[in-house]
């Protein structure tokens, strides 16, 4: 095996071992028992990477704000062999991945290397989730048909493996709740990076969905997601970075990171009037509980 340097993305290969990510002793923990600490549980920590963040910078953030695990989300060619490959190798943080088509993506055709990828690696532990997957009208309405076409395809793949899926849906509604009920009955659903509204939440919660929340929530102009975020039940709500997009304040238009969880976790303790470790443990039971690890 051929080691190589993390920064260097371009030559990361299945055979390539990256440079450890090594976080410093974790001073404490969020959840209040010393082994149990917060997850971030979706970031795209390649284009964090990518986008010039130290190895270094990332890992002692982490450190500092009792970030343990990640779920580092392989939705493209690149990614997802980028995800695997950090998932077997970190010793000293707690790495899992996802296997997807980004909604963005779908034009691409390169849908199908993704279908086989999950074949390939259904027996692998680490491989938590087909994700993410979905829709997105906003950016990409004129790819509405190709879209739906990858979406199904990927939910009767995580179907056929016995994975969740980890679903990204931006004005798109109703095709996604559709989809869903003809195709994902008895799947675990969670809905990434929520960013709709209290109704909207309420449907996919009958549904049975888990719903995780990004540092959107944070902004100040956010004022129906956090309404949505008041009321979100305990036992179904997740937290994530969605890392380098969409930092939370106090860091937003940075470059975001892993670490910064701990921002959206301490917003939504205080927007619902709890304590921050009780929502941390449950964060991170209810990660747990949808992943599977
Ligand atoms: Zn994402």
């Amino acid at each position: 095996m051929e080691l190589v340097d993390i920064q260097d993305l371009k030559s990361w290969g299945s055979n390539a071992v990256p440079v450890q990510l090594r976080p410093r002793v974790h001073s404490g923990s969020p959840g209040g028992n010393p082994t149990e600490l917060l997850i971030d549980s979706h970031c795209h920590l390649d284009m964090v990477i990518e986008r010039g963040l130290g190895v270094e910078e990332v890992t002692n953030t982490l450190a500092d704000n009792g970030v343990g695990t990640i779920v580092e989300i392989g939705a493209d060619k690149a990614a997802m062999l980028w995800a695997r490959t950090l998932a077997h190798t970190s010793k000293l943080i707690d790495v899992y991945y996802t296997i997807g088509h980004h909604p963005g993506e779908a034009s691409t055709e390169d849908s199908a290397f993704g279908l086989k990828f999950i074949e390939e690696n259904k027996d692998d532990p680490r491989f938590v989730a087909v994700g993410e997957i979905g829709l997105d009208y906003h950016y990409y309405a004129d790819q509405a048909d190709i879209q739906k076409r990858v979406f199904i395809d990927f939910v009767r793949a995580a179907r056929r493996v016995n994975r969740g899926i980890a679903l990204h849906t931006r004005d798109a509604h109703a095709d996604t709740v559709s989809i869903l009920k003809a195709e994902a009955e008895g799947i675990p659903t969670l809905i990434h990076c929520f960013t709709g509204t209290k109704p909207e939440m309420e449907e996919f919660l009958a549904m049975g969905c888990y719903i995780s929340f990004s540092g959107i929530v944070t902004f100040k102009n956010a004022t129906a997601l956090q309404e949505a975020a008041k009321v979100c039940p305990l036992d179904r709500m997740l937290i994530e970075t969605d890392a380098p997009f969409l930092a939370p304040i106090p860091h937003r238009g940075k470059i975001n990171q892993p670490g910064y969880v701990k921002h959206t976790l301490d917003f939504l303790a205080k927007l619902r009037g709890e304590d921050a470790a009780t929502l941390a443990a449950a964060c991170t039971a209810n990660t747990r509980a949808f992943y599977r690890f």
